[in-house]
């Protein structure tokens, strides 16, 4: 799959973004203006002024529409989800050579507010990611007991969980602890029943 370095990190920003969601199984990862800012510092977002409450609320709400293009059980479905994201934002698409980086694509209108921000960018990430035929590889953790969500990079679209060293590993602990059971089961289920 041909995605650019700056589709690929719109894409972080997003997972992370989305996986803060109480809807993703943990807790509220964006309880405060503190967090938020957190956010914006970890993932070098630019062009960010003061950010207000209003900014939190407005966050929380356009990450729970991304949220939805996940779990959208068709390309046309998470289309107008994207369509709707990026055109209520409003977008400038615009050359710049920022802070020292390579000449890239801002998609976001100057001073745009950060939810806005976040909109386009994210949904254009996820429009180059449509128009490559691989909307499904934006996936839900298939953990019976987790949310997440997680972009499948994998050559062969086999990705099943958020995170293989945590998800991944519980399902195989679960499924020990069951074939374990079944041992022991076993004696009896041998037992003719008369
Ligand atoms: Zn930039
Ligand atoms: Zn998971």
């Amino acid at each position: 799959m041909l995605i650019t370095h700056d589709t690929q990190c719109a894409l972080d920003v997003l997972v992370d973004l989305l996986n803060t969601d109480p809807d993703a199984g943990g807790q509220e990862g964006l309880p405060d203006l503190a967090a938020l800012r957190g956010f914006v510092v970890r993932h070098e977002i630019s062009e960010i002024g003061t950010l207000g409450t209003e900014d939190l609320a407005a966050v929380r709400r356009v990450r729970g529409q991304f949220r939805q293009v996940f779990l959208a059980d068709s390309t046309r479905a998470a289309a107008e989800l994207v369509n709707a994201l990026v055109a209520r934002a409003g977008s400038t698409p615009r050359l710049t050579d920022h802070d020292g980086h390579d000449w890239h694509m801002h998609f976001f209108a100057p001073n745009a507010a950060l939810a806005d921000h976040l909109a386009v960018e994210a949904g254009m990430a996820l429009a180059f990611i449509v128009v490559a035929g691989e909307r499904e590889r934006l996936r839900r953790c298939e953990a019976p007991d987790c949310a997440r969500v997680f972009v499948d990079l994998s050559r062969n679209r086999s990705r099943r969980y958020c995170d293989s060293r945590t998800c991944g590993n519980r399902l195989h602990v679960a499924a020990y602890r069951a074939r374990q059971r079944t041992a022991t089961d076993t004696p009896d289920a041998m037992t003719p029943t008369r």
